[in-house]
Protein backbone atom coordinates (compact mmCIF):
# COMPACT_ATOMS: atom_id res chain seq x y z
CA UNK A 1 0.00 0.00 0.00
CA UNK A 2 1.83 3.40 -0.85
CA UNK A 3 2.09 5.67 2.11
CA UNK A 4 0.78 8.78 1.92
CA UNK A 5 -2.85 7.87 1.82
CA UNK A 6 -4.98 9.95 3.84
CA UNK A 7 -6.16 8.40 7.32
CA UNK A 8 -9.84 8.04 6.24
CA UNK A 9 -8.65 6.05 2.99
CA UNK A 10 -6.42 3.95 5.59
CA UNK A 11 -9.40 3.37 7.75
CA UNK A 12 -11.08 1.82 4.98
CA UNK A 13 -8.30 -0.02 2.77
CA UNK A 14 -5.35 -0.40 5.15
CA UNK A 15 -4.31 -4.01 6.30
CA UNK A 16 -5.95 -6.14 3.74
CA UNK A 17 -5.36 -6.54 -0.62
CA UNK A 18 -6.56 -9.93 -1.14
CA UNK A 19 -5.13 -11.29 -4.15
CA UNK A 20 -6.85 -12.41 -7.38
CA UNK A 21 -10.12 -14.22 -6.65
CA UNK A 22 -9.65 -13.99 -3.02
CA UNK A 23 -12.22 -12.82 -0.97
CA UNK A 24 -12.46 -8.93 -0.73
CA UNK A 25 -12.49 -8.30 2.76
CA UNK A 26 -10.42 -10.58 5.49
CA UNK A 27 -11.96 -13.90 5.81
CA UNK A 28 -11.91 -15.25 9.47
CA UNK A 29 -9.07 -17.65 9.84
CA UNK A 30 -10.40 -19.70 12.29
CA UNK A 31 -7.46 -22.11 12.80
CA UNK A 32 -4.54 -22.86 15.45
CA UNK A 33 -2.08 -24.27 12.67
CA UNK A 34 -1.09 -24.02 9.05
CA UNK A 35 0.21 -26.66 6.74
CA UNK A 36 3.85 -26.29 5.28
CA UNK A 37 4.67 -29.74 2.91
CA UNK A 38 8.53 -28.77 3.10
CA UNK A 39 10.14 -29.27 6.41
CA UNK A 40 12.52 -26.49 5.58
CA UNK A 41 10.26 -23.83 5.08
CA UNK A 42 8.84 -24.71 8.71
CA UNK A 43 12.16 -24.10 9.89
CA UNK A 44 13.08 -20.85 8.30
CA UNK A 45 9.35 -19.61 9.72
CA UNK A 46 10.78 -20.42 13.67
CA UNK A 47 14.10 -18.80 12.64
CA UNK A 48 12.43 -15.38 11.54
CA UNK A 49 14.09 -16.36 8.18
CA UNK A 50 10.58 -15.62 6.65
CA UNK A 51 6.84 -14.09 7.23
CA UNK A 52 4.21 -16.50 7.32
CA UNK A 53 1.97 -18.27 10.39
CA UNK A 54 2.66 -21.14 11.97
CA UNK A 55 0.70 -21.03 15.18
CA UNK A 56 -2.16 -18.62 16.18
CA UNK A 57 -0.83 -18.01 19.42
CA UNK A 58 1.82 -15.97 17.57
CA UNK A 59 0.14 -14.39 14.40
CA UNK A 60 -2.91 -15.20 12.53
CA UNK A 61 -4.22 -13.66 8.99
CA UNK A 62 -7.16 -12.12 10.51
CA UNK A 63 -5.88 -10.88 13.57
CA UNK A 64 -2.79 -9.70 10.91
CA UNK A 65 -5.19 -7.60 8.83
CA UNK A 66 -6.20 -5.37 11.93
CA UNK A 67 -2.81 -5.21 13.10
CA UNK A 68 -1.73 -3.98 9.96
CA UNK A 69 -4.17 -1.28 9.68
CA UNK A 70 -3.98 0.05 13.23
CA UNK A 71 -0.17 0.63 12.26
CA UNK A 72 -0.64 2.05 9.36
CA UNK A 73 -3.05 4.58 10.89
CA UNK A 74 -0.92 4.88 13.71
CA UNK A 75 2.65 5.22 11.09
CA UNK A 76 4.24 2.31 12.75
CA UNK A 77 6.55 -0.51 11.60
CA UNK A 78 4.56 -3.07 13.10
CA UNK A 79 1.17 -3.81 15.20
CA UNK A 80 0.46 -6.54 17.62
CA UNK A 81 -3.26 -7.94 18.46
CA UNK A 82 -3.85 -8.56 21.93
CA UNK A 83 -7.02 -9.97 23.74
CA UNK A 84 -7.90 -6.77 25.38
CA UNK A 85 -6.60 -3.64 25.92
CA UNK A 86 -5.15 -4.60 29.14
CA UNK A 87 -3.26 -7.30 27.94
CA UNK A 88 -1.76 -5.15 25.27
CA UNK A 89 -1.04 -2.92 28.38
CA UNK A 90 0.51 -5.68 30.46
CA UNK A 91 2.87 -7.07 27.34
CA UNK A 92 4.05 -4.00 26.36
CA UNK A 93 5.99 -3.17 30.26
CA UNK A 94 7.12 -6.74 29.98
CA UNK A 95 8.58 -6.60 26.90
CA UNK A 96 11.16 -3.83 28.13
CA UNK A 97 10.67 -4.58 32.19
CA UNK A 98 11.84 -6.85 34.63
CA UNK A 99 12.16 -7.63 38.83
CA UNK A 100 14.15 -4.66 40.11
CA UNK A 101 13.27 -2.35 36.66
CA UNK A 102 10.78 0.73 37.02
CA UNK A 103 8.25 2.44 35.09
CA UNK A 104 6.91 5.95 35.29
CA UNK A 105 3.60 6.47 34.46
CA UNK A 106 0.65 9.38 34.29
CA UNK A 107 -1.62 9.28 37.77
CA UNK A 108 -4.48 9.94 34.79
CA UNK A 109 -4.87 6.90 33.56
CA UNK A 110 -7.86 4.27 32.74
CA UNK A 111 -8.70 2.58 36.35
CA UNK A 112 -7.46 -0.81 35.41
CA UNK A 113 -4.50 0.02 34.01
CA UNK A 114 -3.98 2.42 37.88
CA UNK A 115 -4.63 -1.37 38.94
CA UNK A 116 -2.26 -3.16 36.90
CA UNK A 117 0.80 -0.58 37.93
CA UNK A 118 -0.21 0.02 41.54
CA UNK A 119 -0.29 -3.08 42.33
CA UNK A 120 0.10 -6.28 40.43
CA UNK A 121 3.33 -4.81 38.22
CA UNK A 122 4.59 -4.34 41.99
CA UNK A 123 4.15 -8.52 43.24
CA UNK A 124 6.29 -8.80 40.08
CA UNK A 125 9.19 -6.81 41.36
CA UNK A 126 8.65 -4.04 38.62
CA UNK A 127 7.71 -0.83 40.48
CA UNK A 128 5.77 2.32 38.76
CA UNK A 129 6.15 6.10 39.89
CA UNK A 130 3.13 7.80 38.97
CA UNK A 131 3.43 11.60 38.31
CA UNK A 132 1.15 14.69 38.23
CA UNK A 133 0.48 15.04 33.95
CA UNK A 134 0.57 18.74 34.73
CA UNK A 135 3.97 18.95 36.64
CA UNK A 136 6.77 20.78 35.51
CA UNK A 137 8.92 18.83 32.98
CA UNK A 138 12.13 18.83 35.79
CA UNK A 139 9.76 17.01 38.17
CA UNK A 140 8.52 14.33 36.01
CA UNK A 141 12.24 14.00 34.91
CA UNK A 142 13.38 13.48 38.47
CA UNK A 143 11.73 10.13 38.83
CA UNK A 144 14.31 8.72 36.45
CA UNK A 145 16.77 6.29 37.43
CA UNK A 146 19.02 4.03 35.46
CA UNK A 147 16.49 1.29 35.81
CA UNK A 148 13.64 3.08 34.01
CA UNK A 149 12.11 1.21 31.43
CA UNK A 150 9.06 3.45 30.11
CA UNK A 151 7.29 6.43 30.78
CA UNK A 152 3.40 5.37 30.09
CA UNK A 153 0.69 8.08 29.34
CA UNK A 154 -2.61 8.66 27.92
CA UNK A 155 -3.60 11.27 25.17
CA UNK A 156 -7.06 11.60 26.71
CA UNK A 157 -7.04 9.94 30.02
CA UNK A 158 -10.33 7.74 30.87
CA UNK A 159 -12.18 9.27 32.92
CA UNK A 160 -10.38 12.55 34.14
CA UNK A 161 -10.46 14.02 30.47
CA UNK A 162 -7.03 15.31 30.73
CA UNK A 163 -5.20 16.16 27.76
CA UNK A 164 -1.62 15.20 27.38
CA UNK A 165 1.23 17.22 26.74
CA UNK A 166 3.50 15.62 24.91
CA UNK A 167 5.78 17.64 23.67
CA UNK A 168 6.86 18.00 27.81
CA UNK A 169 7.26 14.69 27.85
CA UNK A 170 8.82 13.68 24.49
CA UNK A 171 11.35 16.16 25.50
CA UNK A 172 12.36 14.11 28.64
CA UNK A 173 11.77 10.79 27.43
CA UNK A 174 14.55 11.69 24.39
CA UNK A 175 16.75 13.48 26.77
CA UNK A 176 16.99 10.48 28.55
CA UNK A 177 16.82 7.48 26.32
CA UNK A 178 13.54 6.11 27.58
CA UNK A 179 10.60 4.85 25.75
CA UNK A 180 7.62 7.12 25.62
CA UNK A 181 4.43 5.19 25.48
CA UNK A 182 0.88 6.31 24.65
CA UNK A 183 -2.77 4.66 25.38
CA UNK A 184 -4.26 6.27 22.23
CA UNK A 185 -7.72 4.92 23.18
CA UNK A 186 -9.69 7.78 23.21
CA UNK A 187 -8.55 9.91 20.50
CA UNK A 188 -7.44 7.37 17.80
CA UNK A 189 -4.90 8.27 15.61
CA UNK A 190 -7.61 9.87 13.57
CA UNK A 191 -7.73 12.70 16.42
CA UNK A 192 -4.45 12.66 17.25
CA UNK A 193 -1.32 10.88 15.62
CA UNK A 194 1.26 10.53 18.93
CA UNK A 195 4.52 10.11 16.43
CA UNK A 196 4.08 13.02 15.25
CA UNK A 197 4.52 14.47 18.62
CA UNK A 198 7.44 12.40 20.02
CA UNK A 199 6.10 9.02 21.57
CA UNK A 200 7.83 5.85 20.55
CA UNK A 201 5.34 3.07 21.06
CA UNK A 202 1.03 3.41 21.12
CA UNK A 203 -0.95 1.00 22.83
CA UNK A 204 -5.17 0.93 21.88
CA UNK A 205 -7.81 -1.15 23.86
CA UNK A 206 -9.46 -1.47 20.37
CA UNK A 207 -12.87 -2.68 22.25
CA UNK A 208 -13.81 0.78 22.24
CA UNK A 209 -13.54 3.51 19.21
CA UNK A 210 -11.21 1.44 16.64
CA UNK A 211 -14.23 -1.57 16.90
CA UNK A 212 -16.51 1.11 17.65
CA UNK A 213 -19.48 -1.06 18.38
CA UNK A 214 -19.15 -2.85 21.81
CA UNK A 215 -18.84 -6.09 20.11
CA UNK A 216 -15.48 -6.94 20.40
CA UNK A 217 -12.82 -6.83 23.02
CA UNK A 218 -9.66 -6.71 22.09
CA UNK A 219 -5.97 -4.14 22.12
CA UNK A 220 -3.24 -3.16 19.58
CA UNK A 221 0.41 -2.71 20.53
CA UNK A 222 2.07 -0.40 17.77
CA UNK A 223 6.00 -0.15 17.50
CA UNK A 224 6.21 3.44 15.59
CA UNK A 225 9.81 2.26 14.62
CA UNK A 226 11.44 5.47 15.90
CA UNK A 227 13.37 4.13 19.18
CA UNK A 228 17.04 3.61 19.33
CA UNK A 229 17.86 0.06 21.60
CA UNK A 230 21.13 -0.24 19.72
CA UNK A 231 23.68 0.43 22.30
CA UNK A 232 21.16 1.59 24.88
CA UNK A 233 22.62 0.65 28.03
CA UNK A 234 19.14 1.11 30.31
CA UNK A 235 17.87 -2.14 27.78
CA UNK A 236 20.46 -5.02 28.25
CA UNK A 237 17.22 -6.87 27.27
CA UNK A 238 17.29 -5.58 23.48
CA UNK A 239 21.28 -5.71 23.39
CA UNK A 240 21.78 -9.28 24.82
CA UNK A 241 21.51 -12.94 23.01
CA UNK A 242 18.09 -14.24 23.47
CA UNK A 243 18.60 -17.71 24.88
CA UNK A 244 15.08 -18.76 24.70
CA UNK A 245 14.98 -17.26 21.03
CA UNK A 246 18.33 -18.90 19.37
CA UNK A 247 20.41 -16.22 21.03
CA UNK A 248 18.76 -13.31 18.75
CA UNK A 249 19.72 -10.03 19.49
CA UNK A 250 16.12 -7.71 19.46
CA UNK A 251 18.25 -4.46 18.64
CA UNK A 252 19.91 -5.85 15.41
CA UNK A 253 16.39 -6.33 14.18
CA UNK A 254 14.57 -3.68 12.08
CA UNK A 255 11.71 -3.86 14.27
CA UNK A 256 13.20 -4.48 17.57
CA UNK A 257 10.61 -3.68 20.13
CA UNK A 258 7.29 -5.39 17.74
CA UNK A 259 9.49 -8.54 17.36
CA UNK A 260 10.73 -9.29 21.39
CA UNK A 261 6.84 -8.21 22.24
CA UNK A 262 5.38 -11.28 19.48
CA UNK A 263 8.50 -13.64 19.58
CA UNK A 264 8.78 -13.79 23.62
CA UNK A 265 6.04 -12.25 25.13
CA UNK A 266 3.02 -12.85 22.90
CA UNK A 267 4.65 -16.77 22.90
CA UNK A 268 4.63 -16.74 27.07
CA UNK A 269 1.87 -15.18 27.93
CA UNK A 270 -0.64 -15.90 24.86
CA UNK A 271 -2.93 -13.40 25.26
CA UNK A 272 -3.88 -13.19 21.34
CA UNK A 273 -6.92 -11.57 19.97
CA UNK A 274 -8.79 -13.92 18.39
CA UNK A 275 -9.74 -14.51 14.64
CA UNK A 276 -13.29 -13.36 15.39
CA UNK A 277 -12.70 -10.18 17.27
CA UNK A 278 -9.85 -9.80 14.77
CA UNK A 279 -12.61 -9.67 11.69
CA UNK A 280 -15.12 -7.61 13.45
CA UNK A 281 -12.67 -5.27 14.95
CA UNK A 282 -11.18 -4.92 11.14
CA UNK A 283 -14.78 -4.13 9.78
CA UNK A 284 -15.90 -2.14 12.37
CA UNK A 285 -12.91 0.34 12.07
CA UNK A 286 -13.24 0.88 8.51
CA UNK A 287 -15.36 3.91 9.27
CA UNK A 288 -13.55 5.27 12.62
CA UNK A 289 -12.75 8.42 10.52
CA UNK A 290 -16.49 9.09 9.95
CA UNK A 291 -17.20 7.90 13.49
CA UNK A 292 -15.29 10.15 15.19
CA UNK A 293 -16.12 13.62 13.34
CA UNK A 294 -19.16 13.05 14.68
CA UNK A 295 -18.84 11.44 17.88
CA UNK A 296 -16.66 14.82 18.45
CA UNK A 297 -19.28 16.96 16.63
CA UNK A 298 -22.12 15.38 18.82
CA UNK A 299 -19.96 15.91 21.97
CA UNK A 300 -18.67 19.85 21.22
CA UNK A 301 -23.00 20.90 21.02
CA UNK A 302 -23.96 18.34 24.31
CA UNK A 303 -21.34 20.03 26.22
CA UNK A 304 -21.98 23.56 25.11
CA UNK A 305 -25.63 22.80 25.48
CA UNK A 306 -24.93 21.48 29.46
CA UNK A 307 -22.45 24.38 29.83
CA UNK A 308 -25.50 26.30 30.25
CA UNK A 309 -28.17 24.26 32.04
CA UNK A 310 -28.98 26.17 35.16
CA UNK A 311 -29.15 22.50 36.82
CA UNK A 312 -25.44 21.95 35.89
CA UNK A 313 -22.29 22.71 38.27
CA UNK A 314 -19.92 21.80 35.99
CA UNK A 315 -18.93 20.25 33.14
CA UNK A 316 -15.27 19.07 31.49
CA UNK A 317 -14.88 18.65 27.91
CA UNK A 318 -11.65 19.91 25.92
CA UNK A 319 -13.77 21.33 23.51
CA UNK A 320 -14.73 24.34 25.75
CA UNK A 321 -12.82 27.31 25.38
CA UNK A 322 -12.56 27.90 29.28
CA UNK A 323 -11.52 24.02 29.72
CA UNK A 324 -8.29 23.42 31.43
CA UNK A 325 -6.42 21.23 29.08
CA UNK A 326 -8.39 23.46 25.55
CA UNK A 327 -5.23 24.68 24.86
CA UNK A 328 -3.44 21.36 24.68
CA UNK A 329 -6.12 20.00 22.90
CA UNK A 330 -6.55 22.52 20.07
CA UNK A 331 -2.93 22.24 19.90
CA UNK A 332 -2.58 17.76 19.42
CA UNK A 333 -6.56 16.89 18.07
CA UNK A 334 -7.73 20.20 16.46
CA UNK A 335 -9.83 18.31 14.01
CA UNK A 336 -12.40 16.92 17.15
CA UNK A 337 -11.83 16.31 20.72
CA UNK A 338 -13.22 13.46 21.19
CA UNK A 339 -16.98 11.92 22.41
CA UNK A 340 -15.78 11.41 26.07
CA UNK A 341 -16.76 14.12 28.82
CA UNK A 342 -17.73 14.21 32.24
CA UNK A 343 -20.23 16.52 34.15
CA UNK A 344 -21.17 17.16 37.82
CA UNK A 345 -25.34 17.69 38.39
CA UNK A 346 -26.39 20.36 40.86
CA UNK A 347 -27.14 17.63 43.72
CA UNK A 348 -26.75 14.44 45.61
CA UNK A 349 -25.50 10.72 44.40
CA UNK A 350 -29.47 10.01 44.68
CA UNK A 351 -30.43 12.55 42.06
CA UNK A 352 -27.37 11.56 39.90
CA UNK A 353 -29.37 7.98 40.12
CA UNK A 354 -32.98 9.58 39.71
CA UNK A 355 -31.62 11.29 36.37
CA UNK A 356 -29.96 8.56 34.89
CA UNK A 357 -32.80 6.39 35.33
CA UNK A 358 -35.01 9.12 33.15
CA UNK A 359 -32.87 8.36 30.24
CA UNK A 360 -34.76 7.05 27.85
CA UNK A 361 -32.71 7.10 24.75
CA UNK A 362 -28.71 7.10 26.41
CA UNK A 363 -28.09 3.85 28.57
CA UNK A 364 -26.35 3.22 31.75
CA UNK A 365 -22.96 1.19 30.90
CA UNK A 366 -19.62 0.48 32.45
CA UNK A 367 -18.42 0.54 28.81
CA UNK A 368 -17.49 3.64 26.85
CA UNK A 369 -16.37 5.22 23.25
CA UNK A 370 -19.09 3.28 21.13
CA UNK A 371 -21.96 4.31 18.79
CA UNK A 372 -24.37 4.00 21.72
CA UNK A 373 -24.42 6.97 23.79
CA UNK A 374 -24.03 5.91 27.28
CA UNK A 375 -23.89 7.31 31.05
CA UNK A 376 -21.77 6.07 34.14
CA UNK A 377 -22.13 7.23 37.60
CA UNK A 378 -18.78 6.37 39.23
CA UNK A 379 -19.18 7.05 42.75
CA UNK A 380 -21.99 4.53 43.28
CA UNK A 381 -20.32 1.48 40.84
CA UNK A 382 -16.22 1.91 39.79
CA UNK A 383 -15.73 3.69 42.80
CA UNK A 384 -18.55 2.53 45.13
CA UNK A 385 -15.93 1.59 48.15
CA UNK A 386 -14.52 5.09 48.56
CA UNK A 387 -15.65 7.48 51.07
CA UNK A 388 -16.92 10.92 50.20
CA UNK A 389 -13.35 11.83 51.06
CA UNK A 390 -11.85 9.51 48.91
CA UNK A 391 -13.53 10.01 46.07
CA UNK A 392 -12.70 13.98 46.27
CA UNK A 393 -8.73 13.34 46.20
CA UNK A 394 -9.71 10.76 42.99
CA UNK A 395 -11.39 13.31 41.65
CA UNK A 396 -14.48 11.53 41.37
CA UNK A 397 -16.96 14.12 43.24
CA UNK A 398 -20.49 12.20 44.25
CA UNK A 399 -22.25 14.28 41.34
CA UNK A 400 -20.12 13.58 38.51
CA UNK A 401 -21.88 11.50 35.25
CA UNK A 402 -19.65 10.02 32.84
CA UNK A 403 -21.01 10.64 29.34
CA UNK A 404 -19.65 8.92 26.51
CA UNK A 405 -21.39 10.70 23.36
CA UNK A 406 -22.86 8.86 20.62
CA UNK A 407 -23.30 9.23 17.04
CA UNK A 408 -26.98 9.48 17.32
CA UNK A 409 -28.61 12.57 16.00
CA UNK A 410 -26.88 15.52 18.45
CA UNK A 411 -30.78 16.84 18.82
CA UNK A 412 -32.02 13.65 19.97
CA UNK A 413 -29.34 13.22 22.28
CA UNK A 414 -29.96 16.70 23.64
CA UNK A 415 -33.94 16.22 23.76
CA UNK A 416 -33.16 13.02 26.24
CA UNK A 417 -30.74 15.11 28.43
CA UNK A 418 -33.02 17.59 28.70
CA UNK A 419 -36.30 15.61 30.02
CA UNK A 420 -34.13 13.42 32.39
CA UNK A 421 -33.08 17.01 33.52
CA UNK A 422 -36.06 18.16 33.92
CA UNK A 423 -37.29 15.73 36.37
CA UNK A 424 -34.90 16.79 38.95
N1 LIG B 1 -7.16 2.04 28.08
C1 LIG B 1 -8.22 2.85 28.18
C2 LIG B 1 -8.04 4.32 27.96
C3 LIG B 1 -9.49 2.33 28.50
O1 LIG B 1 -10.54 3.17 28.58
C4 LIG B 1 -9.61 0.93 28.72
C5 LIG B 1 -10.92 0.35 29.07
O2 LIG B 1 -11.89 1.03 29.35
C6 LIG B 1 -8.48 0.13 28.62
C7 LIG B 1 -7.27 0.71 28.29
C8 LIG B 1 -8.55 -1.34 28.85
O3 LIG B 1 -9.07 -1.94 27.73
P1 LIG B 1 -9.89 -3.33 27.73
O4 LIG B 1 -11.16 -3.10 28.45
O5 LIG B 1 -10.05 -3.60 26.26
O6 LIG B 1 -9.01 -4.34 28.39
Amino acid sequence: MRKNYKLDTLCVQAGYSPKSGEARIPPISQSTTYFYPKTQEMADLFDLKSNGYFYSRLANPTVAAFEGKVAALEGGVCGIGCASGMSATSLSVFTVAGSGDNILSSSAVYGGTYNLFSTTLPKLGIECRFFDPDAPAEEIEKLIDGKTKMIFTETVANPAIVVLDFEKIAKIANKRGVLFAVDNTLATPVLCRPKEWGAHLVIHSSSKYLDGHAAALGGVIVDLGNFNFKGNKRYPSFNEPDESYHGLVYADLPVAFGTKCRAQMMRDFGAIMSPQNGFISYIGSDTLALRMERHSSNAKKVAAYLKNHPKIEWINHPSLPDNKYHKLAMKYMPDGQGGMMSFGIKGTAAECAKFMEALQLITQETHVADVRSCVLHPASTTHRQLSEEDLKAAGVPHNLIRLSVGIENPDDIIADLEQALEKL
